[in-house]
């Protein structure tokens, strides 16, 4: 096999691994992929809102059942002919009287603190409603920006890509497959030169019965780096 052919093809190969880098490593890619997070997060966090909102809906309903039961006791109360009872009876009243002012200054502590919590999650709520907004236009515009890149970027990939095709044909298939083999492992590049008696990828000194073979086969592969090491 010529070397030159394959050294032509890793050349114009690595004019394609160029571009395909250009789109992975594209900003706007990483932006909006970080976006699909922020997105979820904000999703999440008010489906957790939601249900602390039902808890705190629940809790409102406890405290007015109490508060109708208290009610109602301070009906009875307010009912009671004071001059008709005894002296006993009188104390009575006034202990349930003063139980009852006791019980609906609690309630009226609890349902302010309810208020309280209402309004921090009303607040949240009004926080994550924004963050989702801002993320989900981000995602979009530079999406939108990552697809038009990507739409000039892909026909000349897809062109280069028929070219380096048609070089194939002159290659030994067991050293190309090795090739598209490394390059998928995303090894660049995957031939290199002897350099010196060392592998011209990772420098690692050959042993001379290997440097025998190479200089034979004109290849070799790296034992170390996996590389394909050309003599020429
Ligand atoms: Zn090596």
């Amino acid at each position: 096999m010529k070397i030159e052919k394959i050294l032509e093809y890793q050349k114009k190969d690595f004019d394609i691994i160029k571009l395909e880098r250009q789109l992975e490593n594209n900003e706007d890619k990483k932006i909006y992929q970080s976006m699909i997070g922020v997105v979820k997060d904000a999703q999440n966090k008010s489906t957790s809102l939601d249900k602390e909102a039902n808890a705190l809906i629940q809790e409102y309903k406890n405290l007015e059942k109490t508060y109708n039961e208290n009610l109602k006791s301070c009906g009875v109360v307010l009912n009671t002919k004071l001059d008709k009872i005894s002296e006993n009876d009188l104390t009575n009243v006034s202990t349930v009287a003063s139980d009852l002012i006791n019980n609906m200054s609690i309630l009226e502590k609890k349902l302010m603190y309810l208020a309280e919590r209402v309004n921090a999650i009303l607040s949240e709520f009004e926080n994550t409603k924004k963050r989702y907004n801002v993320a989900k236009q981000k995602y979009s515009a530079h999406k939108t920006a990552y697809e038009k890149k990507q739409s000039e970027i892909m026909p000349e990939i897809e062109k280069k890509r028929q070219e380096i095709k048609k070089l194939e044909s002159g290659i030994d298939p067991v050293y190309l497959a090795k090739y598209k083999q490394r390059r998928a492992d995303k090894m660049y590049p995957v031939l290199v030169p002897l350099i010196d008696k060392t592998c011209g990828g990772c420098r690692m000194e050959l042993p001379s019965a290997s440097l025998q073979k190479l200089k034979e086969n004109g290849f070799l592969e790296c034992e170390h780096c996996r590389r394909i090491i050309y003599f020429e």
